[in-house]
């Protein structure tokens, strides 16, 4: 089942398009992001949110390869 595959994502509607969004907590961000949306880094240690098109013509795999860390706050007012 695709949903379950991809760990517990959940799944939200963004203009006009389906996602997969992940909350990663403190502890899981273990590497630095940059944020596509301000295009400022995201540091280590930062709770954030990694996005990816739940509706990529592409299939499933490319868009897990080309998800998105954002700021939390950038993902919800985007
Ligand atoms: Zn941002």
């Amino acid at each position: 089942m695709t949903r379950l595959a991809h760990g517990g994502a959940r799944t939200e509607t963004r203009s006009g398009a389906e996602w997969f969004v992940r909350d990663i907590p403190a502890h899981r961000a273990e590497k630095q992001y940059l944020c596509p949306a301000c295009v400022i880094e995201i540091p280590v240690g930062q709770p954030h949110v990694v996005a990816w098109r739940a509706d990529d013509f592409f299939g499933d795999e490319v868009a897990v390869r080309e998800r998105r860390h954002y700021h939390a706050h950038c993902w919800r007012v985007r």
